[in-house]
């Protein structure tokens, strides 16, 4: 990119139209406030931002003024032109206009004499280039927003304004992007968990460590139970393993060697003991396969557990749910045999299909990643790579799925399969992986009795398929926009009498419903009837059953789901509705 702060100058037409429209906001800033000074300002995905340090703040109800001067320069066609000064012309340009922060950028950034300026009109930028010819090139663009940012990340230096923006070659493109930043923003799990009162954030508490509110809980709940119930199915055996373990058990797994930094600091005891908060649950489950000795005939062995791990995140990536400092995984560790490693990584992903499937997680793409050519950045023999290798891209292969290929990118201990998945604001993030081990058995000495009796090593295969709960919970807020499918949703009926009268059979309806394990709130507020369902739609309730007169009189019920579209059936036929769209996890309609 142009800037001196990046290496690579970026040719990509995109990057120079966003940086060119960078320069333009400058450009236009400093017309308004002759005495604001500019830092940097390269183009972002989907965008671009530049900083600056005003006299004084900015709001971001000053932006349209700023975006209106961005036009009136547009339409000149000022020229960008390029120049090559000299280290003391450079210098003495800068200095003259004020703008220190040029200088130190100068002083640290530039090699040698040369110094490459851009000249846009009278403005005067520190640049490689390249740009747009004319500001007659910028023709779409608009600012976003205004954050505080330190001047070159740095928390000691000053905090300057940054302001971001977004440029597009045409307003169509403009306008659809536009647009889809508007339904990300309505569909944001921050926004969308405050809203539903789905889960909190409480500074007391600390951050990264939400609260999950009872609503919330509910998902949760039946998350689990849908996870542990299929995988029970599967073969899986669930285990309960605690959250902490003596720090020696985290050095025989090399995890306080490699993973320190992901670490807390133990606890330490006067005694001398250490507890750590766990940051895998690898070690545990590997203490459980210990428990006896096994044989040939018990592997496969699955070891589950929606086990709460804890990492340290620094504060500044802390997202919502999406990024916290503890959640449960949906953990598993297989012990096989090398040639039952085929079929395990089979069906591990087959059991995150069927979870993607059943979720309703339809944009994924898989990425296998395998080893360096170095050979001191990895563990165990050739052989065991190219064999777990094989047998990871053959398992995707005959299940008839593409992926992509990150050499280099497997953990020192072996390949592995991830399964990427975007936010709605298209941020692409890991659900769920399929990692073959050989090296935890080494450290622990994992055996089986083989067949003809002798000691063997089972290879070990970490699998996560529904990810993490908060991370999964995120991803659905934002997949269904908190319209989530009737078996997750945390009330499925409202029931609402349409007078007082009704009360009595509305009780009745919620019971029987109850009865079948539906779960239901009956709105016996005296608000009007069409209020009611208002704010039962604004939770995104599933279904709403109006009762009156006629309902009582009948037995009936008068329900509607979220898509509008009414039945009025018996209550039996309701209950019986319902319960089969629950049992059956079926997904709510497509509007
Ligand atoms: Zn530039
Ligand atoms: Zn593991």
């Amino acid at each position: 990119m142009g800037e001196y702060e990046e290496h690579e100058t970026s040719q990509d037409p995109l990057h120079v139209l966003r940086h060119s429209t960078a320069h333009l906001l400058a450009a236009a800033v400093i017309e308004l406030y002759p005495d604001a000074r500019y830092g940097i300002g390269p183009p972002v995905e989907d965008g671009f931002y530049y900083d600056f340090a005003f006299s004084k703040p900015l709001a971001e109800a000053d932006l349209p003024a700023i975006e209106s001067r961005m036009r009136r320069i547009a339409q000149e066609g000022r020229p960008f032109v390029q120049e090559t000064l000299t280290r003391a012309e450079a210098n003495a340009e800068f200095a003259k206009r004020g703008q220190d922060y040029k200088l130190e950028l100068i002083a640290d950034k530039v090699e040698g004499d040369d110094v490459s300026v851009y000249h846009t009109g009278d403005f005067l930028d520190l640049c490689r280039g390249p740009h747009v010819a004319t500001t007659r090139d910028v023709k779409a663009f608009k600012l976003l927003r205004v954050a505080g940012a330190y001047w070159r990340g740095d928390e000691k230096k000053p905090q300057l304004t940054r302001i971001y923006g977004t440029s597009w070659p045409s307003p169509k493109e403009l306008d659809d992007y536009l647009k889809f930043l508007e339904e990300a923003e309505k569909r944001d799990h921050k926004k969308l968990g405050k809203d539903l009162k789905l889960f909190t954030v409480d500074d007391r508490v600390g951050p990264g460590l939400p609260l999950w509110l009872p609503d919330g809980a509910t998902i949760r709940r039946e998350l689990e139970r849908f996870i542990v119930d299929e995988e029970l199915m599967r073969g899986y055996q669930h285990v309960r393993t605690p959250d902490v373990a003596r720090l020696d058990l985290f050095r025989q797994s090399g995890h306080a060697q490699l993973y320190a930094e992901y670490m807390y600091p133990p606890m330490r005891f006067e005694d001398g003991e250490e507890l750590e908060l766990r940051p895998v649950n690898c070690p545990h489950h590997i203490v459980v396969y210990q428990t006896e000795l096994r044989s040939y005939r018990e592997l496969p062995l699955r070891i589950a557990e929606i086990g709460n791990n804890w990492r340290y995140e620094r504060s500044g990536t802390l997202a919502g749910m999406n990024r916290v400092r503890s959640f449960a995984l949906n953990d598993a560790h297989i012990f096989c045999t090398p040639e039952q490693l085929m079929d395990e990584v089979k069906g591990a992903i087959d059991l995150a299909l069927y979870f993607s499937k059943v979720l309703g997680i339809d944009e994924f793409s898989y990425r296998l990643s395998t080893r360096d050519d170095v050979k001191d950045k990895w563990l165990g023999s050739e052989e065991q790579w190219e064999d777990a290798q094989a047998a990871l891209a053959e398992a995707l292969e005959s299940m008839g799925q593409t992926y992509e290929l990150g050499k280099g990118e497997a953990a020192f201990y072996g390949p592995k399969i991830d399964f990427q998945v975007r936010d709605a604001h298209r941020r692409e993030f890991t659900n769920s992986t399929v990692q073959v081990d050989f090296q935890l058995p080494q450290r622990f000495e994992l055996e089986y009795v083989a067949e003809d009796g002798a000691r063997k090593r089972p290879v070990m295969v970490h699998r996560g398929a529904a990810g993490s709960m908060e991370r999964l919970f995120s991803y659905l807020i934002e997949r269904y926009a908190g319209a989530f499918p009737t078996w997750l949703h945390p009330t499925q009926v409202v029931v609402t009498p349409i007078a007082d009268a009704h009360n009595e059979y509305a009780q009745e309806v919620a019971a029987r419903l109850r009865a079948s394990r539906v779960r239901v709130e009956v709105d016996r507020r005296s608000e009007r009837l069409d209020r009611k369902i208002r704010d039962a739609k604004l939770k995104k309730v599933p279904y709403v059953a109006v009762v009156g007169g006629k309902e009582v009189e009948s037995g009936h019920v008068n329900a509607q789901n979220r898509a509008g579209e009414k039945v009025d059936i018996t209550l039996e036929s309701f209950v019986e509705m319902i319960t089969a769209e629950i049992a059956e996890r079926r997904r709510p309609p497509q509007r």
